[in-house]
């Protein structure tokens, strides 16, 4: 079955009980149990586990061709549970422009039992040289990446990875497995932040694990989603779920509207540069082409006139609205490193740009009257 079909069907079933054709919203917290001590709906408690988040995990899995998936109340939730799962002491290897708000996470709440380094994962030799035998246990992916849209190799990474039995996770938020599927090039485990592209929609926050085994690693895994209780509530399923319904479709608009933005501002002469792992001009383009089958509705530039010029073209536009966060139907533009805080990387020069579906000569007008004020 193709991605289209998935990911109407895979996350719901119609109702036994009333004949609807879209599952109903399960808000009990607690289900009934048989004379025999049985469960007969196959659920106990809404902790762990719910008819909706059961569609959502369902249709996680069947989108990533995994095994199984978790659903987590967040992104950062999802991220959290693997890191939880490893040993003290572990060492993680992560790229240095890694998403800022999980990188916190590793580097502020994780640093008493984990030890990490941060490395540009556009340099295998690089990764190749971090790793501590027998300590490193996870290689975390995150492509193309946040907000420079740096592209690493997954396949190269994972062949590195499987030499010394580390564990590979992708956190393929920007590409969605419409465009890019981790597990098919050798990683063990694909993380999204839902709140992006899967909801699609800017009103529901969530996060998934896909994974390729179903191994020991994996039931810890499940075992800290249940037990620490990081679920998303039936509600926020039933949105996921409703958002992926469409997510092949959206994602082909997002790419379609980002590739035409991308050329028009390369082209620009107030623009000094586009990431826009599409245009051919992008330093990871070869390995993109070879690794996603589109690339995806992010996109960054910087102006020539720094960040002044950032500033003015952003307050200046009138369909992109002013905030962070991507993947949503309607175009978002930030000014990211005063997003980022002190200790941001990125250029202040430089404005991220998540492309909607709206139509795209619109899109381009706006942006031309915005460039024109400078
Ligand atoms: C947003 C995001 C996250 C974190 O997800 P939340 O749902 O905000 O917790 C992780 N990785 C990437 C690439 C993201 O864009």
């Amino acid at each position: 079955m193709k991605l289209d079909t998935i990911a109407i069907h895979a996350g719901n079933s119609t109702d036994a009980y009333s004949k609807a054709v879209i599952q109903p919203i399960t808000l009990s917290t607690t289900f009934e149990r048989s004379d025999d001590g049985s469960y007969p709906g196959g659920f106990t408690y809404t902790r762990a586990s719910n008819p909706n988040r059961q569609a959502l995990e369902n249709v996680l899995t069947q989108l990533e061709g995994g095994e199984d998936a978790c659903a987590f109340s967040s992104g950062n939730a999802a991220g959290a549970a693997l890191f939880q799962s490893l040993e003290p002491g572990s060492h993680v290897i992560a790229p240095g422009d890694m998403y800022h708000g999980l990188k916190a996470l590793i580097a502020e709440v994780f640093s008493n039992t984990l030890q990490i380094s941060f490395v540009d994962f556009t340099n295998i030799e690089a990764i190749k040289k971090a790793i501590i035998p027998y300590t490193t246990k996870l290689i975390w992916i995150e492509t193309p990446s946040n907000p420079l849209l740096k592209v690493s190799d997954i396949r190269a990474i994972c062949s590195v990875a499987k030499e010394t039995d580390i564990i590979v996770c992708c956190d393929n938020t920007f590409a969605s497995p419409v465009f890019q599927r981790p597990l098919e090039l050798g990683a063990d485990l694909v993380m999204y932040s839902t709140t992006k592209y899967f909801g699609g929609h800017s009103d529901v926050l969530g996060g998934g694990l896909i994974t390729k085994e179903s191994n020991a690693l994996w039931e810890k895994i499940r075992n800290i989603q249940t037990l620490s209780g990081s679920v998303p509530a039936p509600f926020d399923c039933y949105m996921t779920v409703r958002g992926i319904k469409t997510l092949p479709h959206r994602m082909r608009g997002h790419a379609f509207n980002a590739q035409r933005i991308a050329e028009y501002l390369h082209l620009h002469s107030k623009v000094e540069h586009v990431f826009y792992p599409g245009l051919p001009s992008h330093a990871g383009y070869e390995i993109a082409r070879s690794q996603m089958s589109a690339f995806g509705g992010m996109l960054s530039f910087t102006l020539k006139d720094g960040e002044t010029a950032a500033r003015k073209v952003a307050n200046s536009l009138k369909l992109f609205t002013q905030a962070t966060s991507l993947g949503g139907v309607e175009s978002l533009i930030e000014h990211r490193a005063s997003v980022e805080g002190p200790q941001t990387t990125t250029p202040f020069s430089l404005l991220r740009v998540s492309v909607g579906l709206e139509f795209i000569d619109d899109l381009i007008e706006d942006l031309e009257q915005a460039l024109n004020f400078l």
